[in-house]
């Protein structure tokens, strides 16, 4: 039995059965066995089904909104994640469609005389997908619904720390008969996610760093693809030329939202030393007057952590980050408040490069600021990080913003925001660094990658004869 701990109670209210290793191969058989029907449906019908289901979402939006507000202890970002899948599920059925009649090229003559090439595009039959606790429905599904256009059965594995949701997703897919033969979650822990990593032909994995060595590592024994999207360690640089108060207020979202637990938070600001001032006491300010959902869900910005092991790192690179000398403004205690463990945004000044909080994931509402005094100083600290996820600029103008993040390494840079990966799912990116490997999940490349090429290669003329390649010849 796996205990699971509800983030605002602190207690143990839900246990469940992990999947057997012998449960996820009995299931992927069953998956495998109906893929090819679902393969053959083609592209527009299996759009049809996806809408269906993107229906049957949306007439569980309650539930689901209800579980996932248990699993996570917050309302608002729950309601925003199942409202938007049937959002991505109807993008996707409607560009999917287009993507794929535009892959499948016509014939074309080869640069070898006399013969042709055409290409088919089959997907891997079984996709895998391993998914974090931060946002559970988002995540559990992001590489999913691409998988399903592209023609792949799918078997996932949510996180064990985030469970509820799964039996409110359940019952939408069995609304949807031709999708629940071909789409299935298991439940577990690390077990049953290798157990899922040797079932599939390709697998999805989103979480921390360590981990995904280790599904890298699984799939290439099981030799397959493993497309990794890792942790992040975001910098936000605000120029001169930015407005601080405007700054200050795009910083703390970009950096509290979701309590931090985001894998694109800005987790280091640099600002220019012209306005850090003024940019400080605005961030201060406007910190502060951030609330914990507690007592009532329904209010304030700041929700629980969700698992509570996160909590004490958080707070073990806060006080890190104090014993060497930095100074801690806002925040900076894991408050215990009716069992949930909460942190107000957390604004940090005087931190170096030693510091933990500069240099690892610390996945919580906490922004270590520094100053400086050089455009080249601030792409030197920006990119001075093992992590390349995302990262922001924000300036007076959109070209000064953009030039420096054309500098910055790291798969997507927002241009006067922050973090808008999180809201945009159309721009084709790579994950940098120690961030992940692989394909792109998010613009057109979130569906092709989930074919593999076959060539027919048409000899128009006479074969070769061996006589061709005779010595002497
Ligand atoms: P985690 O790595 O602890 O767990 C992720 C998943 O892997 C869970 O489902 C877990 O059960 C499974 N797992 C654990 N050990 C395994 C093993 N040995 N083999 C196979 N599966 C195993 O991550 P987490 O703590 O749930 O999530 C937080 C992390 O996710 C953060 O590092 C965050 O940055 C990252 N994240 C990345 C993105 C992104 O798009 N790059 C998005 C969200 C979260």
């Amino acid at each position: 039995m796996i205990d699971v701990r509800n983030p605002r109670t602190g207690e143990i209210d839900h246990r469940f059965e992990p999947a057997s290793a012998a449960q996820v191969t009995d299931e992927a058989r069953r998956l495998r066995q109906a893929q090819p029907a679902w393969q053959a449906l083609g592209p527009e019908r299996r759009a049809d089904v996806l809408r269906r289901w993107a229906d049957a979402v949306e007439a569980h939006t309650e539930a689901l909104v209800a579980a996932l507000s248990v699993d996570t202890g917050r309302l608002k970002i729950a309601r925003v994640e199942v409202e938007g899948l049937p959002r991505n599920i109807r993008r996707w059925a409607e560009r999917g469609p287009q993507i794929i009649a535009a892959l499948d090229a016509r014939d074309r003559p080869s640069a070898f005389p006399g013969v042709s090439i055409s290409t088919r595009h089959l997907p891997y039959p079984l996709f895998g997908a391993i998914a974090p606790w931060n946002f559970p429905v988002v995540l559990s599904t992001i590489d999913l619904v691409p998988a399903l256009m592209a023609g792949c059965a799918a078997l996932v594995k949510p996180s064990e720390v985030t469970p509820r949701f799964v039996e409110p997703l359940r019952e939408t897919v069995a609304a949807v008969p031709e999708l629940e033969s071909v789409l299935a979650f298991v439940l577990g822990g690390p077990e049953t996610g290798q157990a899922l990593i040797g079932a599939v032909d390709y697998v999805c994995f989103t979480g921390s760093v360590a981990t995904g060595r280790k599904v890298a590592e699984a799939a290439a024994r099981a030799f397959i693809p493993a497309n990794l999207e890792l942790g992040g360690k975001d910098p936000m640089i605000v120029l001169a030329s930015a407005d601080p108060v405007q700054a200050a207020k795009t910083a703390l979202r970009a950096s509290v939202v979701a309590s931090g637990q985001a894998c694109q938070s800005i987790e280091r600001v640099y600002v220019a030393r012209a306005i850090a001032d003024s940019f400080v006491a605005a961030l201060v300010d406007e910190a502060r007057a951030c609330r914990p959902n507690y007592p009532d869900i329904g209010i304030g910005e700041i929700g629980p952590f969700i698992f509570a092991r996160q909590a004490e790192v958080v707070q073990a690179h806060i006080d890190d980050a104090r014993a060497k000398g930095a100074t801690v403004h806002t925040g900076g205690t894991v408050e215990r408040l009716g069992g949930g463990l909460y942190l107000r945004p957390t604004v940090i000044t005087g931190v170096t490069t030693e510091m933990l909080v500069m240099r690892e994931e610390t996945f919580g509402p906490v922004i270590p600021v520094t100053v400086f005094d050089t455009i080249d100083e601030a792409v030197a600290l920006a990119n001075d990080s093992s992590f390349g996820l995302s990262a922001a600029v924000l300036a007076g103008s959109a070209e000064e913003a953009e030039a420096l993040g054309a500098r910055l390494e790291a798969g997507a840079v927002s241009i006067n925001d922050g973090a808008l990966t999180s809201m945009v799912g159309d721009a084709e990116k790579s994950a940098f660094k120690l961030s992940g490997i692989g394909p792109s999940r998010s613009g057109d490349a979130g569906l092709t990658r989930f074919f593999r090429t076959q060539a027919l290669i048409r000899q128009t003329g006479a074969p070769m004869p061996l006589a061709a390649f005779a010595e002497g010849g």
